[in-house]
């Protein structure tokens, strides 16, 4: 069943991992989907594979214009915006958990990349969304920044910002009939988790064994996603829903 049928999506790091994994679950179910990502050759090839319901666009989600252009660009080609999934992140480098040497520029990439684009998002999709009063906001946060990875400080921090932002932004947007909503994934297989299980697995932390028995792939957060997305959760706003496989419960 066509759950999209209709629906125009602009999904951000959509060259890769999670966020390819929606745009093709998005379009098996009727929507159109606008990649947008900083990897031009991939991102390219990912719409070329995903068919004529999928186009690319370059843009870096640290810079405010570039989000606003990729907005419009739905606006242009399809005439309207109904999803956008803020999905571009990083992990940044490593070390994150000796507090004397942290890099404060390594956590403003991070926050720039994985908290402000989030903002920047929410910004211009509801510049476009807000006149029709429909639209849903999809922020991929993570377990992170609901259980800090010591390992990853601040890369926990920023992810525990996407999902402030996502509930600080949900009354303003609703008034508009607008939702906000945060995915926050456990440990999925992509090009991200392999980096980061290559930093683990030089120190001498459990974590990395830890992780790699969770595991799960990336069309679970897909699935997440298409469902916050849809009409069938028209009255879900403001929430962080966690696909972990029960791993923070504990
Ligand atoms: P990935 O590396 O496969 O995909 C991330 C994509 O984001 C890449 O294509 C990359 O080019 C793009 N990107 C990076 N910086 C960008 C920028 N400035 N502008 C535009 N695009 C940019 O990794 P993934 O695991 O699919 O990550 C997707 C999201 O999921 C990220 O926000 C990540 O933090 C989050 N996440 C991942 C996991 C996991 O275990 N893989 C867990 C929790 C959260």
């Amino acid at each position: 069943s066509q759950r999209l049928a209709g629906k125009v999506a602009v999904i951000t790091g959509a060259a890769s991992g999670i966020g390819k994994a929606t745009a093709e679950e998005f379009i098996r179910n009727g929507a159109k989907v606008i990649i947008a990502d900083v990897q031009d050759e991939l991102g390219h090839a990912v719409a070329t594979e995903l068919g004529p319901d999928a186009s690319y666009m370059r843009c870096d989600v640290a810079d405010e214009a570039q989000v606003a252009a990729a907005v419009d660009l739905a606006v242009e080609r399809h005439g309207h915006l109904d999803i956008l999934f803020s999905n571009a992140g990083i992990e940044g480098v490593e070390p994150q958990d000796d507090m004397v040497t942290l890099d404060l520029e390594n956590f403003d990439r991070l926050m720039a990349v994985n908290a402000r684009a989030a903002l920047a998002g929410i910004k211009h999709a509801a510049r476009v969304m807000a006149p029709r009063r429909r639209g849903s906001i999809i922020c991929t946060s993570s377990v992170a920044g609901v259980l800090p990875f010591p390992a990853f400080a601040m890369y926990s921090i920023s992810k525990a910002t996407s999902i402030a932002i996502v509930r600080a932004t949900a009354e303003p947007l609703a008034r508009d009939g607008l939702r906000v909503n945060a995915i926050s994934p456990g440990s999925i297989m992509t090009p991200l988790l392999l980096r980061c299980l290559g930093q683990l697995s030089e120190t001498s932390s459990g974590l990395s064994e830890e992780i790699k028995q969770m595991v799960m792939e990336p069309v679970e957060i897909a699935r997440a996603a298409l469902f916050l997305a849809s009409d069938e959760a028209m009255y879900v706003t403001g929430h962080n829903l966690v696909v972990d496989g029960g791993y923070s419960v504990h």
